[in-house]
């Protein structure tokens, strides 16, 4: 049976009324990132940067999965060998019923504490406070998410590698593709002899790495690639 992998960035969940960071819309239009999405920002500023989380996370809340989310989880029921490596953190994968599901940036439903190293999920929103507190200890939360700089956690990296490897059809869907050293998986992928194919209404430096582009929205481009990624997977199965 093939493997299908696909990579995805926030274009896919862009659908579902999440913004994106780069592009038409973008959060980057109205808030400065680098304040809000990196260490140095948190630590001068922890109440603000948790008040931005909380909108984003009563956001995601609001918005369902989308169709590209839902055929990316209808593909894995019906073939198996289908995994999904997100650049996301909003968790719609998993809420369209996809299983086979690597966080390369973390979850931001996810809190860590910075005193006793405590995760969990922590599903409220609005939070009681800004700063929340760890309820094991009551230190400081910080959203579990890889901010800019940060080193991205390596069981995941190292999985999202060997999968890339190993892809016989790999579909990079809705990333401007910026990001590293996430963005290096195509490449990967294409090297370790995958088919790569890229959907996204705009070129970014990754369509020169696929064999196949389709400028559409991701849930158009998934519509119609659809048919020919259950012919793939189900390619060789007795
Ligand atoms: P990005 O914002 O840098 O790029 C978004 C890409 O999506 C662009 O190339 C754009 O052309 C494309 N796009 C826009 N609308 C689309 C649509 N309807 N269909 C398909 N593609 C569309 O996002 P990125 O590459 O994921 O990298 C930014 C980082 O921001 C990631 O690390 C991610 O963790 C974080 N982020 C996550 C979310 C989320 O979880 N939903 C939202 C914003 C940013
Ligand atoms: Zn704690």
């Amino acid at each position: 049976m093939a493997k299908v992998v696909f990579f995805t960035g926030a274009g896919v969940s862009a659908e579902s009324g999440i913004p994106t960071f780069r592009g038409k819309g973008g959060l980057w239009e109205k808030f400065k990132v680098e304040e809000l999405a990196t260490p140095e920002g948190f630590f001068r500023d922890p109440a603000k940067v948790w008040e931005w989380y909380d909108m984003r996370r009563r956001a995601i809340a609001e918005a369902q999965p989308n169709e590209a989310h839902i055929l990316m989880a209808e593909l894995e029921r019906e073939c198996g060998d289908v995994w999904v490596i997100t650049q996301n953190v909003d968790g719609l994968h998993r809420r369209a019923g996809s299983k086979k599901v690597i966080e390369l940036h973390g979850n931001i439903w996810r809190v860590r504490c910075l005193e006793c190293g405590a995760t969990y999920y922590e599903y409220r929103t609005p939070l009681p406070e800004y700063p929340p507190r760890c309820r094991e200890c009551g230190g400081m939360l910080r959203p579990d998410v890889v901010w800019f700089g940060e080193p991205l956690p390596v069981d995941a990296l190292e999985k999202a590698w060997d999968l890339a490897k190993a892809a016989d059809f790999f579909v990079v869907v809705g990333t401007s593709g910026l990001v590293y050293p996430a963005a290096h998986l195509p490449y990967v992928a294409r090297e370790g002899g995958a088919y790569v194919v890229e959907i996204n209404p705009e070129e970014t430096p990754l369509s020169s790495v696929a064999h196949e582009v389709i400028r559409e929205r991701a849930t158009v481009g998934m519509r119609k690639l659809f048919p020919r990624l259950v012919r793939e997977c189900e390619r060789g199965r007795t």
